[in-house]
């Protein structure tokens, strides 16, 4: 594959740190294997662990830690492929701009945003994630890769397994945009609706996984390695800082994979020695028809209660988030905050955000600038401390939230007076 010599330097090997996966509950140790739940205690949440020994003595020795491919695989070695990628060499290294315009609109001094709503191929952060699951999927030899999602993920997956040559499937809740839809079924993917919400679709999937071994679900079976791509938008971003972090991160929060291996990336840099120690707050926005974790936030509760999701932004709607206790700890931790922003607000996010800075973010960018702004007016974060606010996601893919809120086009005849009065400048 020529793509693979030119974007992969086969001089330069990929020295590996990945010892394989870990149980939080009971502390074992296992190889790399396809499941998500402990096979000794069969609790949840299977984390990879890495040989951070190995790796500090390895960037002390030689600076080339960093690979020369421009996307997310330039920190292969906090990923957790054991090969060289064989998808994903688009993905990540999306831009860190400062938001002056936006900045001065919610009163805050210095201000940055992190796009993934270019990241590629599928214009979502969940590329990242999808990139690592798919690589994931071709060392274990699965047949096919599928995944249940809200939308984006289902992009990202028809995306890179077509490129990785794998068939696709995806399974979707009944309230997913048609061009979420498109977006998946335009690379060949299988496209099932489920006629339910996300947490049912996510349920039967779930279930799936459970009789077809042979099937590699990007969140579900391969869940901890998939979440592991997250980590590359912090290592992007410090290293676009000068390998330094903001005081501030304003993150979306659905699932809560992107938050809390936000918090995971920012301990293995400060760990590794690549950044200092200068503490991090982490803000997690969720949309207030589906905030389960906000709520709990709020009332200073050790457990989460489900909702039954009603929220424009559709990708932030799981009513029952598999690391909301996760995410919780994680940013009471910091000292940052865990808030929701109204429908209403996070359409008027979006549009500020595109009338400020030129970028059309879908909802969850909204729900992030909406919160950001709350955040701001109620001096919660002072106006002069640096602060990064992430676009998961881009607009164009899903007008809808906008659509009834914007001005009507005007239209003229061939007539030049009609267009001098409609240009009206
Ligand atoms: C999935 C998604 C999120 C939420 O991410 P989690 O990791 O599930 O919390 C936010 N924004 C967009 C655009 C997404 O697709
Ligand atoms: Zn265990």
């Amino acid at each position: 594959m020529a793509r693979l010599e030119t974007l992969i330097s086969p001089e330069r090997e990929q020295r590996e740190f990945v010892n394989g996966l870990k149980c939080g509950s009971c502390n074992h140790s296992f190889p790399d294997q396809a499941t998500y739940v402990c096979p000794d205690c069969v609790a949840p949440g299977l984390e990879v662990s890495y040989d951070y020994d190995g790796l500090k003595t390895y960037i002390a020795r030689q600076g080339e830690w960093l690979r020369p491919e421009h996307s997310m695989w330039r920190y292969a070695s906090l990923l957790p492929c054991r090969e060289l990628p064989r998808v994903g060499f688009y993905t990540g290294m999306t831009p860190l701009v400062e938001a002056k315009n936006l900045g001065r609109a919610i009163g805050a001094e210095r201000l940055y945003l992190k796009d993934d709503s270019v990241n590629r191929p599928t214009l979502s952060y969940k590329d990242r994630v999808v990139s690592t699951a798919v690589n994931k999927a071709l060392e274990f030899g699965f047949e096919a890769v599928g995944c249940v999602s809200t939308g984006n993920v289902s992009n990202s997956v028809s995306a890179l397994a077509a490129e990785a040559g794998l068939p696709a499937f995806v399974v979707v809740p009944q309230n997913t945009e048609k061009g979420k839809l498109i977006g998946s079924l335009i690379y060949g993917a299988k496209v099932i609706v489920v006629r339910g919400n996300y947490d049912e679709a996510n349920n039967l999937c779930k279930q799936l996984a459970q009789v077809n071994k042979n099937l590699g679900f990007a969140n579900i079976n391969l869940r901890s390695y998939y979440s592991e791509g997250a980590k590359s938008l912090v290592y992007e971003m410090a290293e676009e800082l000068g390998w330094r972090l903001p005081r501030h991160i304003i993150l979306p929060l659905a699932g809560a994979t992107l938050l809390i291996k936000t918090a995971k990336a920012i301990t293995e840099l400060q760990t590794l020695g690549l950044i200092d120690s200068s503490p991090v707050k982490i803000y997690g926005a969720q949309a207030q028809g589906s905030a389960p974790i906000a709520n709990a936030f709020e009332a200073n509760a050790d457990s989460i209660t489900p909702v039954t999701p009603n929220t424009v932004a559709s990708s932030l709607a799981i009513g029952n988030p598999g690391d909301g206790m996760a995410a919780l700890r994680a940013v009471r931790n910091t000292g940052g905050k865990i808030g929701y922003v109204s429908d209403s607000e996070i359409i008027e996010g979006m549009k500020l955000l595109a009338r400020t800075e030129g970028i059309f973010a879908e909802a969850a960018g909204g729900t992030t600038v909406g919160f950001a702004k709350k955040l701001f007016e109620q001096k919660l974060i002072p106006p002069d401390e640096e602060t990064v606010v992430v676009i998961t996601g881009n607009g164009y893919k899903t007008p809808d939230p906008v659509l009834g809120s914007l001005s009507r086009i005007e239209e003229v005849d061939y007539n030049l007076d009609q267009l001098r009065q409609a240009v009206n400048f």
